[in-house]
């Protein structure tokens, strides 16, 4: 059966709107823009998408949830493929669905204006105390913190029940206060009447010292006691501060034998919080005890390529894969490289790539050595000629390899031809003169001239900036 376009669209939109809910409004925003349906012929779906970048990103993460849904609506349909077209990037371009009209949300976008979620505490107090970038969802799950994350929704799902307290542990930078926060968040949206109180034990120890000098410890008794959850940060700092702790155990107490939630993080388990009263730290263990674990490859690399989408940011998963094997302390640190990589490249105007991560390494970690660099490095040596950049780009805009290295001047050659000039000379290393001589015997500043432009392109220019991550990622740089 033949099928019109327009009903085509409704069906895409009609599975758009069945994907939306399932994934984060930027994920969706940002992949599924100015995608369409090109046909469906004998139950098998072809969708356009913009970019090279959006289709692996799509097939690779949505595939599953398109073909689906899109068996929802039509059970005839087999199978999804995933086809890039460039002309839906155009901006005069109307056959692409605009997706940001699909499920509009106005509600949503004023709660994300303000960063922290208002938490009561108790009758007539707020306070700003939980971020609600912490949540279970951003918490990025693998083989070696599925424990502590699974313990964190059993306690969020049903609070003051069998997991309690719920002490988490692990080194600095692992994830322990996103996890606790998360848990915070994730009642307030279940059981938004109930009463949370986060606080790290250095907060809790300067209120106690504040309350013994103020002489207003029933004021602080009561701003603790009246919670329904209490979140405790670092407990590990309460060594050595007798009154703190004896104020903790009584508040502990309390909570635990009226069936209150109690969660706990420290950077070692409690058998080894050596400093700590003893009483204390059997309590401790009560509940549930679970160790947060540096995350294996695979996870680290998935961690990275969800800060990426938080940032907006498109980054070649080689890139990511290189940064992840190079981390091996915390994620944390792990953040702070992308952070680093990301803003280097956009000060320079460019895509990150291996190389513009592996200076950052060395700018960060003098002596540490970088593993995959040299691999990666030989790798592109070996791989890529000139020709492999003209035969790609030549491919990717839909000009003859000949017309690239002709003398032809027309609209349509020339910044292709500068791209792959730029291409060359960047990721190949080659000299302006041999490029020259490549591309059909031109003078060095001709190529000196084109690589300029795209550099300086490269500055506004979001759309070329995609283009040439896509092309350099096709020939694997
Ligand atoms: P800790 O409290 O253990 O020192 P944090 O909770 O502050 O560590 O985590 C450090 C950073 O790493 C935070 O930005 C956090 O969001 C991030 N992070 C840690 N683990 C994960 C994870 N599994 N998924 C996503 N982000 C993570
Ligand atoms: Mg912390």
């Amino acid at each position: 059966m033949e099928t019109t376009s327009t009903s085509l669209t409704t069906l895409w939109v009609d599975i758009l709107t069945r994907i939306e809910p399932t994934i984060t409004r930027t994920h969706f925003v940002t992949w599924f823009q100015n995608t369409t349906i090109l046909k469906l012929k004998n139950g098998a779906l072809v969708i356009g998408v913009p970019t090279a970048i959006s289709q692996s990103w799509i097939d690779g993460k949505y595939k599953i949830k398109v073909l689906q849904a899109a068996q929802e609506i039509d059970e005839t349909v087999k199978a999804v493929e995933f086809k890039v077209q460039s002309r839906l990037a155009d901006k005069e371009n109307n056959e692409g669905v605009d997706v940001s009209k699909i499920a509009e949300r106005p509600e949503k976008k004023i709660r994300k204006v303000a960063n922290k979620q208002e938490v009561y505490i108790a009758k007539g107090m707020t306070s700003k105390m939980l971020n609600s970038r912490y949540t279970l969802d951003t918490f990025v799950v693998g083989k070696d913190n599925r424990l502590p994350h699974a313990a964190a929704h059993a306690v969020a799902k049903m609070p003051g029940g069998i997991y309690n307290p719920l002490y988490i542990y692990g080194g600095v930078g692992l994830g322990k206060t996103h996890l606790l926060q998360s848990i915070g968040n994730e009642i307030l949206n279940l059981y938004p009447s109930k009463t949370i109180r986060y606080v790290t034990a250095e907060k809790f120890v300067s209120e106690v010292v504040k309350s013994i000098l103020g002489r207003d410890m029933a004021k602080f008794k009561e701003q603790y006691r009246n919670v329904d959850v209490l979140l405790l940060d670092d407990v590990q700092f309460f060594a050595k501060k007798d009154s703190s702790q004896q104020e903790f155990f009584h508040t502990f107490n309390e909570l635990y034998d009226s069936n209150k939630q109690i969660v706990l993080t420290s950077d070692r388990p409690p058998s080894e919080l050596d400093d700590l009263d003893k009483r204390l730290t059997s309590r401790f263990g009560m509940g549930m005890v679970t160790e947060l674990l540096l995350p294996d490859l695979e996870t680290k690399i998935a961690i990275l390529q969800s800060k990426c989408m938080e940032h907006g940011a498109l980054v070649d998963n080689e890139v990511l894969e290189f940064i992840a094997a190079n981390i091996n302390s915390n994620v944390r640190e792990l953040e702070g490289v992308l952070r680093q990589v990301l803003a280097e490249a956009h000060l320079e105007n460019r895509v990150p790539t291996v190389r513009s991560a592996a200076g950052v390494f060395k700018k960060l970690f003098k002596a540490q050595e970088i593993i995959g660099f040299e691999i990666e490095k030989k790798r592109r040596e070996n791989a890529a000629t000139t020709r492999d950049v003209l035969e790609i780009v030549s491919e990717y805009y839909r000009v003859p390899i000949e017309d690239l290295i002709s003398e032809k001047r027309t609209k349509e050659i020339l910044m292709p031809r500068q791209i792959c000039m730029y291409i060359v000379r960047h990721e190949l290393d080659h000299s302006l003169e041999k490029i020259g001589e490549d591309f059909g015997g031109r003078n060095h500043t001709t190529v000196m001239n084109a690589c300029k432009k795209i550099v300086q392109k490269l500055k506004g220019d979001e759309r070329l900036v995609r283009d040439i991550n896509a092309i350099k990622r096709e020939m694997g740089l």
